[in-house]
């Protein structure tokens, strides 16, 4: 079923959660050790991330440095139809704009619709960590909007080889990513949301924002997207912070602002344990705010992490 289905016939706020892949060469059983416990709380859907290629210098023989590509964790198709399988609950497969052709994006989504899967998250991905800005495969796209674009064509029967007959249209429905502090490269927030406002009217039908630690921060997000007629639902993403480390690292990596109160708490923690029990109470009010304001679904990104995630649920839904 489409998320967007799940969130018009809700009547209440929706619990899903975010999953990565596991490295290369652990086994599926840590994805379902991860899930089991949170199944009380019925996810409505289970987004499951891209992790593109990497490059790593390896030594060779005569001191040569040899660039190799690896994707540590492969495995997003896979994952998502076993968790069907077993679980019966709907998946989000990310998709991804670097490293795929659109011809290998067509195809990649063949395999998705082929496996009964009605979702897909459209995701420009970042740069490869070993170069300085995002760079598009040759004929790959360069904007999550282009991605979005061609899923809305093939939802139309419009496939790249426009001479084949009687083609069956895909069903996707389609989401895409919003910041509500700005995506990191945009100039300034408007012209972040007017690229926002396009892939929606290019066939988004739901958004998931960034992490954020701060709901005023979100509220005036829906406000903006409200004031520019972006009108789909916005899924709020929630992280649980869980140690003492995450309060530089999650600002530095996802490029947010962690609230000076909670920076303030963290910094008196003497341990991670402690860090974590502040991470918890405060993703707990959180989300009882964020529920109290009617918002369609809460989303978390779990990160290897369903304990706490279990913790914070069962306190709220
Ligand atoms: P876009 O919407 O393409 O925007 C990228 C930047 O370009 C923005 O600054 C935007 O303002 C600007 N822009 C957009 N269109 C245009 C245009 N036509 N002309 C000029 N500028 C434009 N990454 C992964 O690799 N794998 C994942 O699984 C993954 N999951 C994510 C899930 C969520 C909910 C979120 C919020 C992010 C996720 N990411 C993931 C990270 C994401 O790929 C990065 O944040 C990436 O840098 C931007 O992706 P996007 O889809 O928002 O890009």
């Amino acid at each position: 079923m489409k998320v967007i289905e799940h969130i018009n016939k809700a009547k209440s706020t929706l619990f899903s959660i975010e999953i990565l892949p596991p490295l290369k060469g652990k086994s599926i059983q840590s994805i379902f050790d991860g899930i089991d416990p949170l199944m009380e709380f019925k996810p409505s859907f289970v987004d499951v991330t891209y992790h593109r290629e990497e490059y790593l210098y390896k030594k060779r023989e005569g001191g040569y440095l040899e660039k190799v590509s690896i994707r540590k964790r492969p495995g997003t198709v896979g994952i998502c139809a076993a968790i069907i399988n077993k679980y019966h609950v709907d998946t989000v497969p990310h998709i991804i704009c670097g490293g795929f052709s659109r011809e290998e994006t067509e195809n990649a989504l063949i395999d998705l619709q082929f496996l009964g899967i009605d979702n897909v998250l459209a995701l420009r991905g970042d740069s490869i960590k070993s170069e300085p800005e995002f760079v598009p495969e040759p004929n790959g796209h360069h904007y999550a909007i282009d991605l979005v674009k061609q899923i809305t064509q093939m939802n139309h029967g419009r496939y790249m080889e426009n001479d084949l007959a009687d083609v069956a249209p895909t069903n996707f429905c389609i989401g895409v990513a919003g910041y509500p502090e700005k995506h990191f490269e945009a100039p300034n927030m408007i012209s972040d949301m007017k690229h926002l406002k396009n892939k929606i009217d290019a066939g988004a039908e739901y958004i998931v924002t960034q992490m954020f630690f701060d709901n005023e921060q979100y509220f005036s997000y829906l406000k903006k997207c409200r004031d520019m007629g972006i009108t789909v639902p916005i899924i709020p993403g929630l992280k649980i912070m869980t140690s003492k480390k995450q309060a530089t690292a999650l600002s530095k990596i996802f490029k947010i602002d962690i609230p000076q109160p909670l920076l303030e708490q963290i910094e008196k923690c003497k341990t991670d344990e402690q860090a974590k029990e502040v991470g918890v109470e405060w993703c707990i009010q959180q989300s009882k705010e964020l529920i109290k304001a009617n918002v369609p679904c809460l989303h978390y990104y779990t990160m290897g992490t369903s304990e706490v995630t279990r913790r914070v649920a069962s306190e709220v839904f």
